[in-house]
């Protein structure tokens, strides 16, 4: 591959690519290319790949220490990275060279690429943002490290069974991860509980109770066209006594091993149930443990190359994904106070100047908070440190006249009820900057759970719109659509996505039109025929394929889309002899362990399925389809396929989304409501080309505020009522026909995500969205402009934002 590349590596060079992974595979995997199975190529390639790699590794690495540059830390407790084979090899620019090398052996790489395990190493968009962004930094060549936790079973893999969602663990490590490295030298002792004493010189001393080992495990991250490799850095958790041979000896083989086994625990699984009490505790342990570990690293590494603790801001920025590492604040500041000397004052500026947060989400429940008492005893010293800045924020705020009502908003205390820790408080006040991700989300932030703190900290929230990385989610995922923009508007894309506005004259091209039509007829064959490998479907690839994948939540209104879904199916049943539009609609997502709805929901898509897939009177006019186990790599081969993309969260509720960006790059049309991103998508694209309906987020919260008659909505709606009563008395759950009963009576109830509200407009919206598929020139040339406006969607675009506005290392 060397040969290939800018700079071959001088050893390298000269041996041609297919004897250095037939090498790899003598050497270091001990098979010959008679007896190596796919699993052995697999290996033999990525380590192939891999050695490429790290001569580029060090040497970014060196570069940025050698310059003194300053380095971004983004702690996460997500890096939803998926498959990393393929990404290497084209940001690489090796595609051609492994492939023909492979082929030379009689080894497809397409078919080796497809049994690499993804790395689910996070829930959804926020895990993704951030693998996306560990992307855009290595191809932006900013020196940049992620943090986070080594999963040994990450989120869980979802089976459908009977129409239920069944959680099964993830064994993505079973067979090993060539793509890591683990660093013994970079170890650090996390202490848990125990107490604190004053020193005789009046500052103060942790002893923990108990401890645990944090060993770092690298993963390169390569940047576009390989100018740098950057480094994600997942802790793994290790027991300082592995084994007590003293209880061993004595027969106690449990006791002997039980520090291991509790060690082991707590980088086991993501997002363990929290819905019991000593779930709920190791999550904060997780949280704890993975913020210790990384702000040690940081500022060992700031001392180590700089000497003085006082200039960490000049030199390291760090970014808390969320609220997740809010603990990191009161990390900082004990190492600042406690093993660094500062006064608490000095170490307040250092780590405000040195944090900044990003806020993912308004909804109140999912707002960190931990009860007292577990914090103060889980983490004693960071509990006094946090009263202690808690003390410093309020007697500010009140300085400056703020009244006792926003007083105890402000607190890092809820003192309402049992009293709790405020995460996004803690974030808030210990950062320089708090962003949104997106316009509207940032302006509620303002005006909803930040509002107080806006009002003393009115220059600290700002906003950065979410993005994707071009390569993953266009050239990769999608390459014959990469072709034939190569082909028409040059390779300038390929670096900056804005580039690809080049596009747009070509919408009025039919010829033009034709090869784009035809390339995505080409990516819907592809996912015919792989849902017919795998779950035995036949799908029209002239259908229109309408598409749901995202996690499953009520807010996301996947029931909004099955029940227009029902609507529909009893429309063409009423009506066969109208000139309806083929469609397959396509859902996907995995849902909370512990959210009974959600879970209902996919059951209900399942339902709905099997009845609607059997019916001989719909035929091929409505397909229902529920693809089991949402991944990073499923929707890699979902979103080139689609025509129609569903983004119909209640206005308010979604932050950003980003598969909204990820279609529309795909050349899907959005049918959505003014929520998250999606209005930015709407202003750039233009009101012609994104189907627009539903109430805004003004108006869900008037409604919220000011009640409605829900049930005189839903009578109101023939369309709707018909669904809703249908399903609420077991049309689709003859097996059980109460199944439903309370799902549906939620809507007469509460409908807090205002599902009967916007189903007329929502249906309504569907039948605009049938007429333009009936004028196929008109719906390419949408797609088209969606293409073409949407590059500023890139994450290089919004790392550039973060860089410039909060890190100040652009
Ligand atoms: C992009 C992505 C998400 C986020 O999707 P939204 O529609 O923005 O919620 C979630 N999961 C995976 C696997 C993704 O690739």
């Amino acid at each position: 591959m060397s040969q290939l590349l800018a700079e071959p590596a001088a050893d390298q060079g000269s041996i041609p690519l297919a004897a250095r992974i037939v090498d790899t595979l003598a050497h270091r995997i001990g098979k010959d290319e008679k007896a190596a199975r796919p699993h052995d190529w697999l290996a033999a390639t990525i380590l192939t790949v891999r050695d490429e790699i790290i001569d580029r590794w060090m040497a970014s690495t060196k570069a940025a220490h050698q310059a003194g540059a300053k380095r971004v830390y983004y702690l996460s407790l997500e890096f939803l990275i998926g498959r990393l084979l393929r990404d290497a090899i084209s940001n690489l620019g090796a595609n051609d060279a492994v492939r023909e090398a492979l082929a030379s052996l009689g080894v497809d790489l397409a078919e080796i690429e497809e049994i690499e395990p993804d790395a689910a190493l996070g829930n959804g968009g926020l895990g993704r943002l951030a693998a996306c962004f560990m992307e855009s930094l290595a191809s932006l060549d900013l020196p940049a490290y992620g943090y986070g936790i080594r999963y040994v079973n990450g989120m869980f893999r979802q089976r459908i069974d009977d129409g239920f969602q069944l959680e099964l663990p993830e064994n993505w490590l079973a067979h090993g991860n060539p793509w890591e490295f683990e660093r013994r030298e970079s170890a650090y002792f996390v202490g848990f509980g125990g107490e604190v004493t004053a020193t005789e010189e009046g500052t103060s001393h942790w002893s923990p109770a108990e401890a645990v080992e944090a060993v770092a495990v690298d993963t390169p991250v390569v940047g576009w066209r390989g100018k740098r490799v950057n480094t994600l850095r997942l802790w793994t958790a290790r027991a300082f006594d592995p084994i007590r041979l003293d209880r061993f000896n004595a027969g106690d083989f449990q006791g002997a091993l039980a520090g291991q086994l509790r060690a082991e625990t707590l980088t086991r699984v993501l997002y363990p149930n929290d819905s019991t009490p000593a779930g709920q505790e190791l999550r904060l342990r997780q949280e704890y443990f993975f913020s210790s570990a990384s702000i040690q690293d940081i500022v060992r590494r700031h001392v180590q190359y700089f000497g003085d603790i006082r200039t960490l801001p000049e030199k390291a920025a760090i970014q808390l994904n969320d609220t997740h590492p809010a603990v990191s604040v009161a990390e900082l500041m004990r190492l600042l106070v406690d093993h660094h000397d500062l006064t608490f004052d000095e170490a307040w500026d250092v780590t405000r100047a040195t944090f900044g947060y990003t806020n993912h989400t308004l909804l109140p429940e999912a707002l960190e908070s931990w009860p007292l008492p577990l914090f103060e005893r889980l983490l004693p010293r960071h509990m006094q440190l946090v009263y202690a800045i808690n003390a410093k924020l309020l007697r500010g705020a009140r300085a400056q006249g703020v009244d006792d009502h926003a007083i105890s908003a402000i607190s890092l205390i809820d003192e309402g009820g049992e009293r709790r820790v405020r995460m996004a408080n803690l974030a808030f006040a210990g950062s320089h900057s708090v962003n949104g991700v997106a316009a509207l989300h940032t302006e509620l932030m303002k005006s909803t759970v930040f509002a107080d703190l806006h009002r003393v900290f009115p220059d600290r929230i700002n906003n950065k719109t979410n993005g994707i990385t071009p390569r993953r989610w266009l050239q990769q995922c999608n390459p014959g659509l990469t072709s034939l923009l190569r082909e028409t508007i040059g390779d300038a894309f390929l670096d900056d996505a804005e580039a690809l506005t080049a596009l747009a004259p070509h919408a009025e091209d039919a010829a033009f039109r034709d090869r784009f039509a035809a390339v995505k007829r080409e990516n819907k064959v592809a996912l015919a025929q792989y849902l017919k490998d795998t779950m035995r479907l036949r799908l029209d690839p002239d259908a229109m394929f309408d598409v749901q994948i995202k996690r499953i939540h009520e807010y996301k209104r996947q029931l909004l889309n099955i029940i227009e879904t029902v609507a529909l199916y009893d429309q063409i049943r009423s009506h066969p002899e109208r000139d309806w539009v083929p469609r397959v609609k396509l859902f996907a997502g995995k849902a909370a362990s512990s959210y009974h709805n959600a879970k209902l929901i996919i059951k209900l898509a399942n339902d709905v399925a099997k009845r609607v897939n059997a019916d001989p009177a719909i035929g091929d006019l409505l397909k229902v389809v529920f693809v089991p186990n949402y991944n990073v790599s499923l929707a890699e081969k979902i979103i080139p396929a689609a025509n129609l993309s569903e983004q119909i969260s209640t206005a308010g509720m979604e932050a950003s989304g980003t598969g909204n960006m990820k279609f529309a790059i795909n050349g899907a049309l959005t049918i959505g409501t003014l929520d998250g991103a999606n209005i930015e998508i709407k202003d750039r694209v233009g009101d012609d080309n994104i189907f627009i309906f539903g109430l805004t987020a003004d108006e869900v919260e008037q409604h919220r505020a000011a009640g409605w008659d829900r049930r005189a909505t839903i009578d109101g709606s023939a369309e709707l009522s018909q669904a809703v009563n249908a399903i609420a008395s077991g049309v689709f759950s003859p097996d059980d026909p109460g199944r439903y009963k309370d799902l549906m009576g939620g809507l007469y109830d509460h409908d807090w995500f205002l599902v009967a509200a916007d189903f007329d407009g929502y249906a309504a919206c569907q039948r605009r969205v049938d007429d333009r598929w009936r004028d196929q020139p008109a719906w390419q040339a949408a797609a088209i402009r969606n293409v073409a406006q949407v590059g500023w969607f890139s994450s290089d675009r919004t790392i550039r934002e973060y860089a410039r506005d909060i890190w100040g290392v652009m």
